[in-house]
């Protein structure tokens, strides 16, 4: 580490800030960037715990934006991210998502389609029917749902791959890693002056950005910013069953919220967000009580062949949750120059990564952003203005 003032410091070296900092180096490789890492292992990071789904199944314009700029993005990935010539390997398995709707969300998951269509993206309305036709295991004999959509180029990777991937490049272009804890953001003359790290070095920059995950609301209280976020605990398991489908299933979700992701031969993924899951950043322990008592007898319910199954695993991690609006918070906050946001992702926050990483450089850069992403603004928590995605569910 040197002493040298830094153009640009990320507090937490997750997909977030790792795809910031590629983005920024791309720009301006004479940039001096630190990115600050309080655990490399990574074992509690949101991006190594999550799903590494993607979609483009979104009622947002620019959420949806993001997916398809991520769809282009991904398929040029291994060669735009190699180093050295190894190319990284993602595992992109574009299995489709099929989401099930019932007649309360009808409405909304249909005009969600048009505006998902109207931009390009390959989703379908299907019949109950047409629905088991492509997931055969589904119940459609007791009106359980009415329709539903299928996003064909949708898809599951390898999550930790992809920030490793990110890591590796920013490095390579010249950032600087650094395993260090951040207690707090320095600033003076409502300007961010650098950061202090729990050994007691302070490293300077004009730039701080917040991409601390779901330890983001507290790394923003020590420079005075409240924002409306709260870690939220999440359990996934991972079940074993008798099935056998010929070919990997598509990601199903239930009209409850709860997904299932088929991982080959009898073993699926499953998870359901719970109005009671704890709200924390240090109890990991994994609620295996909730899947018996909640998940199981609906999978059930819409699957005959999960009546019988086994959990064999499972593990707990933080969703970012704003609790304003549930979307995005990108961008300067106003009141502090230099600190920048990129928090509150909630559940879909891995797959905007790409998207994310290029406006945020853009936005750091003052560049005319490629894909205007100005909605998710800090700005709209202080003006009220909300971006709600869903009114039934955070997913
Ligand atoms: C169970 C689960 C399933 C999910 N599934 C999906 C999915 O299928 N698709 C999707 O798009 N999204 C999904 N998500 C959400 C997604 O994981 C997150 O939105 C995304 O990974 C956030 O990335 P991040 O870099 O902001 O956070 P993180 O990956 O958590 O990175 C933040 C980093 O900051 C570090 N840090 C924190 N505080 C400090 C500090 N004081 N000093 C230094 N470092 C610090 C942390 O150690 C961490 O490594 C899921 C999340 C969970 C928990």
């Amino acid at each position: 580490m040197n002493n040298q003032p830094y153009d640009v410091i990320f507090v937490g070296a997750g997909v977030m800030g790792c795809a910031i900092a590629t983005n920024l180096l791309r720009r301006d490789s004479q940039l001096k960037i630190a990115l600050i890492e309080k655990d490399l292992s990574y074992e509690f990071s949101s991006t190594v715990l999550s799903d590494g789904n993607s979609r483009v199944q979104f009622n947002v314009k620019e959420n949806i934006q993001m997916s398809l700029y991520a769809l282009e993005v991904l398929k040029t990935f291994a060669e735009d991210m190699a180093v050295d010539g190894e190319k990284p390997e993602i595992g992109f398995r574009q299995q489709g998502n099929l989401f099930l709707t019932d007649e309360v969300g009808r409405a909304e998951v249909q005009a969600g389609l048009a505006l998902q269509q109207s931009l390009g993206g390959e989703v379908a309305w299907l019949t109950p029917a047409e629905a088991k036709a492509i997931y055969p295991l589904l119940n459609i004999e007791d009106g359980l749902f009415v329709g539903a959509t299928f996003g064909r180029k949708d898809g599951t990777m390898l999550p930790q791959a992809v920030l490793e991937a990110y890591k590796k490049k920013a490095v390579a272009l010249g950032a600087e890693l650094i395993e260090a804890e951040v207690t707090a953001v320095r600033h003076q003359n409502n300007q961010v002056t650098g950061v202090q790290l729990k050994n007691g070095d302070v490293l300077s920059a004009g730039v701080v950005v917040n991409s601390a995950g779901g330890w983001g609301t507290q790394i923003a209280r020590t420079c005075g910013v409240e924002l409306p976020m709260k870690p939220v605990m999440r359990q996934v398991y991972v079940v074993e069953t008798a099935v056998r489908p010929d070919k990997i299933l598509p990601l199903l979700l239930l009209p409850s919220g709860t997904y299932l992701i088929h991982e080959g031969h009898g073993i699926f993924m499953t998870a359901h967000s719970h109005p009671d899951d704890p709200v924390t950043t240090t109890d990991f322990s994994w609620q295996r009580h909730k899947f018996e008592e909640r998940i199981w007898p609906e999978l059930a319910e819409f699957l005959p062949d999960f009546d019988s199954l086994r959990l064999t695993d499972g593990w707990a991690g933080i969703y970012a949750v704003n609790t304003f609006d549930g979307n995005a918070i990108l961008g300067e906050w106003p009141g502090l120059r230099g600190f920048f946001l990129v928090n509150g992702f909630s559940g879909h926050g891995f797959q905007q990564c790409h998207a994310v990483g290029r406006y945020l450089a853009e936005c750091i850069l003052g560049l005319p952003p490629a894909l205007d992403l100005s909605i998710f603004s800090p700005r709209r928590i202080l003006e009220n203005t909300p971006v709600f995605e869903n009114k039934q569910k955070i997913i």
